[in-house]
């Protein structure tokens, strides 16, 4: 792209453009141009909306009450997004910037053990074994901005800034430049609160409206002062918000009470509301030139019932052994949503040979496909997914045994692994989350190269977040690379475009690796559980 940088400069936020463009003015000479408003074709505005489902959304705009989001549906080719397997933030944003499933790019969930140890430890960036879509522009000069997306902590050196997103190691070192740090000044890094607890209402919706209102005001003075061919800003307080108060608008939530949820009945179409507002903000500010992309990384819906792994298994007409329910664990006691089953070899204290434990795992399997609450007698799990159904490539070995897909309403946790009356298996899930995520999210894309209309489908199947990074470099101009997962999203385009601009691929991209610094592995392993 051949962009002039500008050297006009507007009044910016106070850590500013500005400061930023001077510093990198002579990268951006390769570059984007200086400032939204200026020569923009080619540029790729994308807005992540952590969370977002259209299914509670849909009611609220045609109330018209998110005239942005409706606004979208109007002018954008627009639908269902399907999330990663499995659907929590750090695989999904990370499939989403790579292209590749898990197997791949190594990101399966928050945490990973350590083979032959007993630890877990936090994953971060540089878990990341894949490379995502801004080295990919870095390498041929395009510059990114990136402001809080998860799992880009620390962050890589680009061509371009990065504010990263969660979770975070440490209270710093997470912008690219590192000196962009001190700018910030009183910078809050994103919440990682998933759970609420009774009298912590207001303190957390002032948490959340606040990282928002920060993250709008960064992202405001970067499109508007900050070169960029792609821009990419991630909102995560819709997440945290739904996690928590969705007990409050879930008439079947076992918490529900219509006394006490009064006051925050409308807690979550009120942060939307100002989110969509946001929005409009963001979007006036990009050119209209610009290519925009608003998604997210999974959708939601509400967490009721938990179904109790352990208690499950531990039941007499289970068809599972002692022994065999035994070697069944999950990173965390509270999601056991990915299990698995300790192997000689991989765990710590034997486990089974690698024959017998695949007959585990089935026989596992089985048991919950076939799990109903007794109360409605409606099956648990959506899906019960073996390793090699979903996962494919050097690190798939390093996946779950088993990843549950809960039917709507339900969660699974380990359960009690005490001797005796095993208890009952489905039990109300505690009160301090209330939501959970979803495998169907949203999106909704605009440009010249877009042919608008709802579009859940693409070629016959559904359209997920592995094929964003095909699909976006395409839009850049840029060749795609052999080895990806996703495909080309070609409903997307307009028909006379795609004749006139055929894709063009390149080689495969080398593995992504960055060693970790002595402080960085200290860190991994101090940090408390993160979850959600
Ligand atoms: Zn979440």
């Amino acid at each position: 792209m051949n962009r002039n940088s500008s050297l006009t400069r507007r009044a910016g936020f106070p850590f500013g453009g500005s400061l930023l463009c001077a510093l990198f003015f002579g990268l951006a000479l390769t570059g984007a141009g200086c400032g939204g408003g200026e020569d923009s074709s080619g540029q790729l505005v994308v807005i992540g909306l952590d969370g977002a489902t259209w299914e509670l959304l849909q009611p609220w705009i045609d109330a018209g009450d998110l005239p942005v989001l409706g606004g979208l549906q109007d002018s954008c080719a627009w639908g269902e997004l399907q999330s990663s397997v499995p659907y929590l933030s750090p695989p999904a944003w990370t499939t989403a910037v790579t292209g590749v499933n898990p197997g791949k790019h190594a990101v399966f969930d928050f945490q990973r053990r350590i083979p032959g140890e007993k630890i877990i430890v936090n994953e971060t960036a540089k878990s990341r074994r894949a490379q995502p879509i801004w080295n990919v522009l870095s390498a041929v000069g395009r510059r990114s901005l990136l402001l809080n997306i998860p799992m880009t902590d620390p962050p890589d050196q680009l061509e371009g800034i990065c504010i990263a997103g969660f979770p975070h190691q440490d209270h710093t070192g997470f912008t690219y430049p590192p000196e962009l740090e001190e700018q910030l000044g009183e910078y809050e890094l994103d919440t990682m609160e998933m759970r609420m607890e009774e009298g912590d209402e207001d303190s957390l919706l002032a948490v959340f409206e606040r990282g928002r209102g920060m993250r709008k005001r960064i992202a405001l003075d970067w499109l508007e002062n900050e070169p960029f061919d792609l821009f990419w800003v991630v909102f995560t307080g819709i997440d945290r918000i739904q996690h928590t108060f969705w007990k409050f608008l879930d008439p079947e939530s076992p918490h529900y009470d219509p006394e006490v949820g009064q006051r925050y009945r409308s807690a979550i179409h009120d942060f939307w509301v100002e989110q969509d507002r946001a929005l409009g903000q963001l979007l006036a500010a990009v050119s209209s030139e610009a290519t925009v992309l608003v998604l997210s990384d999974h959708g939601f819906g509400p967490l009721r019932y938990d179904l109790r792994v352990q208690n499950l298994l531990r039941q007499p007409d289970s068809g599972v052994s002692e022994r065999e329910a035994n070697s069944v664990y999950s990173m965390d006691p509270g999601d056991a949503c990915r299990l698995y089953i300790a192997r000689r070899g991989r765990d710590v204290g034997g486990g089974w040979p690698p024959e017998q434990a695949r007959e585990v795992v089935r026989k596992i399997a089985a048991t919950l496909r076939s799990v109903r609450d007794p109360r409605t007698g409606q099956l648990v799990c959506d899906a019960v997914l073996e390793k090699d159904q979903v996962y494919s490539g050097p690190y798939a070995e390093k996946g779950p045994d088993l990843t549950v897909v809960p039917a709507f309403g339900y969660f699974l946790v380990e359960g009690s692994r005490e001797p005796g009356d095993p208890g009952p298996v489905i039990v109300p899930h505690p009160k301090s989350l209330s939501g959970w995520h979803r495998m169907n999210g949203i999106y909704a894309i605009r440009g010249a190269e877009i042919s608008p209309g709802r579009k859940d489908r693409d070629s016959g199947a559904e359209i997920t977040l592995v094929d964003l990074m095909p699909t976006l470099l395409y839009l850049l101009g840029e060749p795609i690379p052999e080895g990806l997962d996703g495909r080309l999203l070609r409903s997307w385009i307009d028909p006379a475009y795609l004749e006139a601009h055929p894709p063009q691929s390149t080689g495969p991209l080398e593995e992504d690796y960055r060693e970790m610094t002595p402080d960085e592995l200290r860190n991994l392993r101090n940090l408390p559980y993160i979850g959600g």
